[in-house]
């Protein structure tokens, strides 16, 4: 039987892949300093420790692991990695675990381990057009991130590079773009904005107004967690030492992303434009690398996956007004 650990499996991303190796018969370990906040974890194995601990990443990788995915990490949409208030920790604690992860994994020689980049890593500069065509690979460099978080995952990045060249990892890493779907931060301060805007459409009525961030012309792609995992294991599975986007090419602005949430929900909704943490202007991913090393690249249309995530966060909404309604 194959063994993978995931690191970071009591995540939004994490936890979701745990299930999608499980379907695939693999016995998991996973590793989180929390279990996942939806559902039970399905993972063979669960530690709940902190990856800040050198001790908790040796305990993890205390035997053979035919994959090692590690997603930990101390993130949060715009109002956790663009405020500044997080910086430090955002960091450090990422950091902490990549240094701690690889360093066990070399003593255990367990050396084939995907990294999950991100977006984040792309230069500011070159993201100032709404209209942007697409980020490809190449672009990092010379690097500006526009945020600590964005540095620390590019730091990290070549923290990998480095031990597969000098250490004989075998190494796969994925720069995410804006992954959503359903049992993701909705509601605790580390929403992003599609899970933060359709729970704003979910409590609103028909008719009334949610406030968005900035003036909503601000362009992103939005890649359903289906379609993620896909190509994270394409990835893990291929010969392709690249660092690859993982991100959908479908760009909208946040107002026309509202208009599809709105749409989804058959609700009619006014948006209040108020100031917010941003971001850059504009962001897309350019597929062209992952189809040329894959022969695959993500092309489902944003709408199937904002259905089944409005649902689901629409669900949530319900269930807790009714549970306000009890307790009151
Ligand atoms: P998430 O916050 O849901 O998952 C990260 C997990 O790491 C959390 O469960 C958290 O508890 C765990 N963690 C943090 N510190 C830890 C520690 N010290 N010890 C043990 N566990 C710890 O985020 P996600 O959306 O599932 O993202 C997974 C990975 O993908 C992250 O590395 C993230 O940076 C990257 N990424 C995500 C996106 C996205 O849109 N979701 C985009 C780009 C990159």
């Amino acid at each position: 039987m194959k063994r993978a650990l995931v690191c970071g499996a009591g995540g939004f991303i994490g936890s979701h892949l745990v299930k999608r190796l499980k379907r695939e018969s693999f016995w998991v370990r996973g590793v989180d300093i929390k279990y996942p906040r939806f559902a039970e974890t399905e993972a063979d194995d669960f530690i709940k420790g902190d990856l800040r601990d050198f001790s908790t990443c040796c305990d993890a990788v205390d035997c053979r692991f035919d994959e090692i995915y590690q997603l930990a990490a101390d993130m949060g949409g715009a109002g956790y990695i663009f405020t500044g208030e997080n910086d430090a920790d955002v960091m450090h604690n990422s950091a902490q675990i990549n240094l701690n992860i690889l360093e066990a994994c070399r003593r255990r020689n367990s050396k084939r381990i995907f990294y999950s980049s991100s977006a984040c890593i792309y230069p500011e500069h070159i993201q100032r057009d709404p209209d942007n065509p697409g980020l490809a690979e190449p672009d990092a460099y010379p690097a500006a991130p526009d945020s600590e978080y964005g540095w620390e995952k590019l730091f990290s990045e070549r923290l990998y590079g480095a031990y597969a060249r000098n250490h004989g990892f075998t190494v796969r890493v994925a720069r995410y773009h804006n992954i959503f779907g359903p049992e993701g931060a909705w509601n605790d301060g580390r929403e992003k904005a599609p899970a933060a805007l359709c729970r704003k459409v979910a409590e609103v009525k028909d008719g009334g107004e949610i406030e968005v961030w900035g003036d909503g012309e601000q362009t992103r792609s939005f890649l359903y967690i289906d379609e993620c995992l896909e190509g994270s294991i394409r990835l893990m599975r291929s010969g392709c030492t690249d660092v690859l986007n993982i991100g959908s090419d479908e760009m909208v602005s946040i107002n026309k992303l509202v208009a599809l949430i709105a749409g989804v929900a058959e609700k009619k909704v006014r948006i209040r434009h108020i100031p917010g943490p941003l971001g850059v202007r504009g962001r897309n991913s350019d597929n062209r690398l992952i189809q040329e090393k894959l022969d695959w690249r993500p092309n489902a249309p944003l709408v199937r996956g904002v259905e089944r995530t409005y649902g689901w966060i629409a669900e949530q909404v319900a269930i807790l007004r009714q549970r306000g309604a009890s307790a009151a």
